[in-house]
């Protein structure tokens, strides 16, 4: 096996949408369908009209590669939000679509390529859907276009063997996402395409673009706006990179789950409580807040320690409840919810400071 990576960071291509549902960039990367479809077949008339938008996809499909790395203990950094270490926590006021909390704005290709050049050791991994604009031609051994592809920069490169792997899982899905290569390219003998994309060349660290289906194919864009086909291709692009990337040392096993350090409190003994629980309280973290913010949070962040690991815990502040750590069910349910109402406290007082 080739080099390991001690993280991989993640960039999503284009814009997304602003916080009352429209597009930052109306018109941009976007394709609406008409009467027939790229074979100029009719389109069931529910279909006439759908606006697919590329950004939107990209997020949808990046925010799942990235809560699929990181729950198997993988370092994640988002190169558009500039966000180190990346955590898969999620707004109430976007609870069921998380990934909405992922920077909507089009940051320029150039601070997202000096963020990933902070990493040495990193792993860049480009999401992006393709449009028949800019590929109008059936790959080798295809007769439509459509299908997902892997590239990297010109010449053997530490990505060429992640790019091998990513393009190995997307071939291996049952029944199929019609995979654009299906003859190797024969520039360096793998399966990858070879491309002077600036995200590939301008980049120190290894560099990998997928071009996830094509959003103006009819038959594609099927795949793309379900979940279960984001959540397949998603799976595939992980698979691929699990393969190359050195997880977080695994310091905990809880009743058969393998518990990783970056959603553990720093200050939890091995065994302390159920993963579960440290993974809420790992949320109700405030020291990164501003101050204003931070005296809101810390109360909640107060009781959950002290419903979870006692009173006397250092983390319970003052809150006294005469109990030691509770457990079961409902404690779960209680830091879940009072967690949301942590979110919301901190929102009424966003602005203020
Ligand atoms: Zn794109």
């Amino acid at each position: 096996m080739g080099h390991t990576f001690d993280c991989v960071i993640i960039d999503y291509g284009h814009g997304g949408l602003t916080l009352d549902g429209h597009s930052v960039h109306p018109g941009h990367k976007e394709y609406t369908f008409g009467q027939v479809d790229q074979d100029g077949h009719p389109l069931p008339e529910t279909l006439r009209g759908l606006t697919v938008r590329e950004g939107v996809i990209n997020r949808m499909i990046a925010w799942c590669l990235m809560k699929l790395l990181t729950d198997r203990g993988v370092v994640v950094h988002d190169a558009v939000a500039g966000r180190h270490d990346w955590k898969p926590e999620t707004s109430s006021r976007h609870a069921h679509q998380p990934w909405r909390d992922l920077e909507v704005a089009n940051i320029p290709l150039g601070d997202r390529i000096s963020f990933a050049n902070g990493y040495d050791n990193g792993l860049l991994i480009s999401v992006h859907s393709n449009a028949m604009g800019t590929a109008a031609n059936p790959g080798p051994g295809q007769d439509v276009v459509r299908g997902a592809a892997v590239f990297t920069s010109p010449g053997q490169t530490k990505a060429d063997p992640v790019a091998t792997s990513i393009w190995d899982a997307l071939s291996s899905i049952v029944g199929g996402l019609g995979t654009r290569m299906l003859t190797p390219e024969t520039t360096d003998g793998d399966p990858d395409y070879e491309r002077a994309f600036a995200v590939l060349t301008k980049t120190d660290c290894a560099a990998v673009l997928i071009e996830g289906l094509f959003f103006d194919n009819i038959d594609d864009a099927m795949v793309l706006l379900s979940g279960g086909g984001r959540t397949t291709l998603a799976n595939a692009y992980m698979r691929g990179i699990m393969a190359h990337v050195e997880p977080r040392r695994v310091v905990q096993r809880f009743g058969g789950t393998t518990y990783k350090p970056g959603v553990l409190l720093d200050d939890l003994t091995v065994g302390e409580v159920h993963p579960a629980i440290a993974e809420r309280l790992d949320r109700f973290r405030y020291h990164h807040l501003p101050p204003h913010l931070q005296a809101v949070s810390k109360p909640f962040s107060d009781l959950a320690h002290a419903l979870a690991l006692g009173d006397n815990h250092p983390k319970a502040g003052n809150v006294t409840t005469g109990q030691g750590p509770l457990e079961g069910p409902a404690l779960t349910e209680a830091l879940t919810l009072l967690w949301q109402a942590k979110n919301a406290a901190v929102y009424t007082m966003v602005g203020r400071g």
